[in-house]
């Protein structure tokens, strides 16, 4: 008994969960990829790409590393030199590993945020999958983009990729969020770098009102709702009409207030965990040039989000 505390802290996992969780696998020919971000202690991309490799039977590993802002050069230097196939970044670096890589992916330049890197051993490209991760789940559902009118709630880091995909795909989309002046200069930003117009303006209950009366989609990028799912809601219930399709991409809780009130008025939703399997799903796809088990990494974020 006495030496259980110590094999826990040398492989950060009960002995138990050591061998169920699959660590034994790695070898001198394991392919190592994982996430650089400050705060990592709660990401759930480890358990997810993970999971996706078992399935495949895939001689990868997946790990977190802590990295803070000043070490983040040093940290990309360390992926070359360790030979690391994949990262995902995640807060703060999303922006500022730009600067440290070989080439980025025209998406990625617009959006002007990374959040997967890829090493073909010689060079780093960085790529941006949180776009195509939302909007997989509107694919699946068979939603017509083009032409169609989309509010877009909140101006930050997750935003723009949103809004981005949104006006690839051909919709007209506005922005609107809490501080005005950041939905200006989004909106100004896809006019310029897109062929297609948005607008912004600030979130509040005329403005709501207004664009909600013309929309067939609304998307809250905000962090509004995270946390419990007695937390707010970005819209009054009020606002929610039944032929509205309600996107929430906050993932924690999986039923946020919104959706919730959405799914109370009728409306179609699609909650968080969607894109966040779906952005996983699509970086697996570059580090391995596989199919993701998509089913299994959205069952692996359920139980993560659940346990
Ligand atoms: P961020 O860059 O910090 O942006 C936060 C946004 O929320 C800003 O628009 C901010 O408005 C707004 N906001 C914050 N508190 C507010 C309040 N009380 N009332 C109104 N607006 C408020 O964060 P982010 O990286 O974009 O992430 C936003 C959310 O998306 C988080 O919950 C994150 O977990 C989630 N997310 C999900 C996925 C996924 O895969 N499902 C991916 C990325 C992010 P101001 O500009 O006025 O501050």
């Amino acid at each position: 008994m006495q030496d259980q505390p110590e094999r826990v802290l040398s492989t950060g996992l009960s002995p138990a969960k050591s061998e169920a969780g699959g660590l034994s696998h790695v070898s001198g020919k394991t392919v190592v990829c994982g996430v650089i971000g400050d705060p990592v202690e709660h990401t759930m991309s480890p358990a997810m790409q993970n999971a996706a490799f078992r399935a495949l039977g895939l001689d990868f590993a997946y790990v977190p590393f802590k990295v803070t802002r000043e070490e983040l050069r040093v940290a990309i230097a360390g992926m070359r030199a360790l030979n690391i196939r994949g990262l995902n970044i995640t807060i703060p670096h999303k922006v500022a590993v730009l600067p440290f890589l070989d080439s980025v992916d025209p998406l990625a330049k617009k959006i002007g945020a990374v959040n997967t890197i890829v090493s073909n051993g010689t060079t780093l490209t960085g790529y941006n999958t949180d776009a195509g991760g939302f909007i997989q789940p509107l694919l699946e559902r068979g939603f017509e983009l083009r032409d169609s009118r989309v509010l877009v709630i909140g101006a930050g880091g997750a935003a723009r990729a949103v809004a981005f995909a949104l006006i690839e795909g051909g919709a007209r989309v506005v922005v609107l969020n809490r501080t005005p002046d950041r939905a200006h200069e989004l909106a100004r930003h896809l006019s310029q770098h897109t062929p297609g117009r948005a607008e912004g303006g600030e979130l509040n209950n005329d403005n709501l009102f207004e664009a909600m009366s013309n929309t067939v989609l609304v998307v809250n990028t905000t962090s509004v709702g995270m946390g419990t799912p007695e937390g707010q809601s970005p819209i009054p219930s009020a606002f929610l009409r039944r032929d509205i399709l309600v996107y929430d991409i906050v993932y924690n809780p999986l039923k946020t207030r919104l959706i919730s009130e959405a799914q109370a008025a009728g409306c179609r939703t699609i909650a968080g965990a969607e894109m966040l399997a779906w952005q996983g799903a699509l970086a697996f796809e570059r580090f391995t040039g596989i199919k993701a088990p998509i089913e299994l990494m959205k069952q692996q974020v359920v139980r993560s989000l659940t346990e």
